[in-house]
C-alpha cells in the first residue's frame, strides 16, 4: 500500500497534479491541454478509466482549461466542485460543465480511501468568487499520511497553516520575487493585485509559511518534501524561490526538509510515501 503524488505541471500555463493509491486516483486541477494530461498520466500508468475524481481549486483557466474539461467530460471523470466554484466554472463554460458528472464538494469528503478536506484561500478577482486549498489523507497501518496543497493565495493565514500542519508533502505557491515584480513591465493595477491579499504569494511569504507549518507540526517527521509551485515566468526564477526558502529554513535551523521546485511544462518526480 502506498500514497503517491506527482505534479504534472505548475504555473500560469497550466496546473495539474495527481494523487493516487492502489484503489484511488484523484486529479487536482485540469488547467493543461487534455493531450498533455493524458500523456503524463500514461507515463505514470494511470488510465483515464482509473481516475476516480477530479477536484478543482478555482475557476481560472490555468486551473480548469476548456481542453482539460473536455477530457473529463468525454471520459465521465466525476468532477468534485465547491458550489461557488461550480458557478464560476459554469459562467465560463456553460453547458459544457452541465454535461460533466459533477458532485458538490463538502468540507470533508471521502473519495474511496483518500480523505479530502478543502479550506478557503485568499484569491479572488472579477472572474472568480472563491478559491480553495486541499489536504489529502490516507491511512496505512494505522498511520495517517498527508499531502497539503495550496497554490494561488495572496496571503497565508492561521486557518490555512492549521490545515497544512503535519503534511508529509506540501505544495505551496512561491509565485514572485518582490524586486523582480516591482521592476517588471506589468501594468500597475495588475502588480497591485498580484501583491494584494487576493493575488499571489511571494517567495518570502512562502518561505515563512513553510517554517511556521514545520514549527507547528506535532509530528516532527512531517514535511519531508516541499514543492515550491506556481513560479512566475516573468517575476521569479526557480533558483530564487529555492534560495529564499532554503535560507529562511536554515535561519530557523530546519535542515530535514527536501525542497523542490515545480516546472511549467514538465512533470516533477513522483513522490511515494507510506509504502510498505
Ligand atoms: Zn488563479
Amino acid at each position: 500500500m502506498s500514497l503517491n503524488f506527482c505534479i504534472l505541471a505548475s504555473g500560469s500555463n497550466g496546473n495539474c497534479s495527481v494523487i493516487w493509491t492502489e484503489k484511488t486516483a484523484i486529479l487536482i486541477d485540469c488547467g493543461c491541454s487534455g493531450k498533455y494530461i493524458v500523456e503524463n498520466l500514461d507515463s505514470l500508468d494511470i488510465s483515464l478509466q482509473n481516475l476516480t475524481a477530479a477536484v478543482i481549486t478555482h475557476a481560472h483557466m490555468d486551473h480548469i482549461s476548456a481542453s482539460g474539461l473536455r477530457l473529463l467530460r468525454k471520459n465521465n471523470v466525476p468532477l468534485y466542485l465547491h458550489e461557488d466554484i461550480f458557478r464560476d466554472v459554469f459562467r465560463k463554460y456553460g453547458k459544457k460543465l452541465e454535461e460533466c458528472v459533477t458532485t458538490t464538494f463538502y468540507e470533508d469528503s471521502r473519495i474511496k480511501d483518500i480523505d479530502v478536506k478543502y479550506f478557503d484561500v485568499h484569491h479572488k478577482d472579477a472572474n472568480i468568487s472563491r478559491a480553495i486549498g486541499f489536504s489529502f489523507s490516507h491511512v496505512v497501518n494505522a498511520k495517517q499520511y498527508k499531502v497539503g496543497y495550496v497554490t494561488d493565495t495572496g496571503k497565508i493565514c492561521d486557518k490555512i497553516i492549521k490545515n497544512l500542519v503535519n503534511s508529509d508533502i506540501l505544495v505551496i505557491e512561491s509565485n514572485y520575487d518582490r524586486m523582480m515584480l516591482n521592476d517588471s513591465f506589468r501594468p500597475y493595477d495588475n502588480k497591485r493585485w498580484v501583491i494584494s491579499d487576493w493575488g499571489h504569494l511571494s517567495n518570502e511569504d512562502a518561505a515563512d509559511a513553510v517554517c511556521e507549518i514545520k514549527r507547528l507540526s506535532s509530528n516532527k517527521d512531517s514535511l519531508k518534501y516541499v514543492f515550491l509551485a506556481h513560479i512566475s515566468k516573468h517575476h521569479n526564477t526557480p533558483e530564487l524561490a529555492m534560495q529564499t526558502t532554503r535560507e529562511t529554513l536554515l535561519k530557523k535551523s530546519i535542515a530535514d526538509v527536501k525542497i523542490l521546485t515545480t516546472k511549467r511544462k514538465q512533470k516533477c518526480a513522483t513522490i511515494r510515501i507510506a509504502a510498505n
